[in-house]
């Protein structure tokens, strides 16, 4: 019905708790947290190492359970493999199949016809600024050059919602640029709806159209910052890195994450 459609979050996160270990010697991972992020957003998530970003993106994936709360994708419980492309910070390729073949195999089981694959391949390869790379090995390629398959590889199912855990992290200045460039361009032509995990405020900033805060010792919400920058399609990322309203966002953050 029509009135359920427009009350459904993409993600939807409410008092969730996560635990890890056994009964008596459990971590609190993260408790009480609310998220709710409507399609089409760019939520960036900082905090300090160990405040539970990773733990958080893998209950949205799917991969770990809420031990209280609701955590919904979508209106229904989170599955992994189903809906959310996932971007680990390291790129976890298929080393037995070439890069053409580890981003030809998310092709398949997303339902590309074989013989449409290989120019799907090219094209995504192409956008992450590999053009040319379908056969070779992914050990052949730098650890950057291989993050940027998993990049692909990730937008070859064209997800909604798209989970990034720090995916710029090992890569060099001029890459990690281009690859910000590339995939907020792509999730605002796409619509996909986006959360990044980063320890960058400047790569925040950047990128979300909101910035949540968390804060350690339970992993924990503290501030929802929007980011109401000037967006404009000849808004490149240095044009808008040199504009005050950055500076004076990246300054806010800065002290919202002391
Ligand atoms: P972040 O990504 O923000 O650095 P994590 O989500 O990885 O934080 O971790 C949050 C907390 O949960 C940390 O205290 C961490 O030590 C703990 N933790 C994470 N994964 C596990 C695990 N598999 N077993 C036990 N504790 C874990
Ligand atoms: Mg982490």
């Amino acid at each position: 019905m029509p009135r359920t459609e427009v009350a459904t979050a993409v993600v939807d996160l409410a008092g969730v708790a996560v635990r890890y270990g056994p009964p008596k010697r459990q971590v609190t991972a993260v408790e009480g947290v609310d998220l709710r992020i409507e399609a089409g957003e760019f939520v960036v998530l900082v905090g300090p190492s160990g405040c539970g970003k990773t733990t958080l993106l893998r209950v949205v994936a799917g991969f770990e359970r809420a031990a209280t709360g609701r955590a919904l994708v979508r209106g229904s419980a989170p599955l992994p493999g189903r809906g959310a492309g996932v971007v680990f910070q390291q790129p976890r390729l298929f080393p037995w199949r070439t890069v053409g073949g580890n981003i030809a195999f998310a092709l398949a089981r997303h339902g590309v016809p074989r013989a449409e694959r290989p120019a799907r391949v090219a094209e995504l390869l192409e956008r992450v600024g590999l053009a040319g790379t379908a056969g070779r090995r992914t050990w052949e390629l730098s650890g950057g050059q291989q993050q940027r398959v998993a990049i692909a590889r990730a937008l070859a199912a064209e997800p909604e919602l798209l989970l990034m855990d720090e995916p710029f992290a090992a890569l060099d200045a001029l890459t990690r640029e281009r690859l910000q460039e590339e995939v907020r361009s792509l999730a605002g032509r796409l619509g996909t709806t986006v959360l990044f995990v980063t320890h960058s405020a400047e790569e925040a900033v950047l990128l979300g159209s909101r910035v949540v805060v968390m804060a350690a010792g339970p992993g924990r919400v503290v501030a929802d910052l929007p980011i109401d920058l000037d967006r404009a399609p000849s808004a490149d990322l240095p044009t808008l890195r040199a504009s005050p309203r950055f500076t004076h966002l990246r300054t806010r953050l800065t002290e919202l994450t002391r």
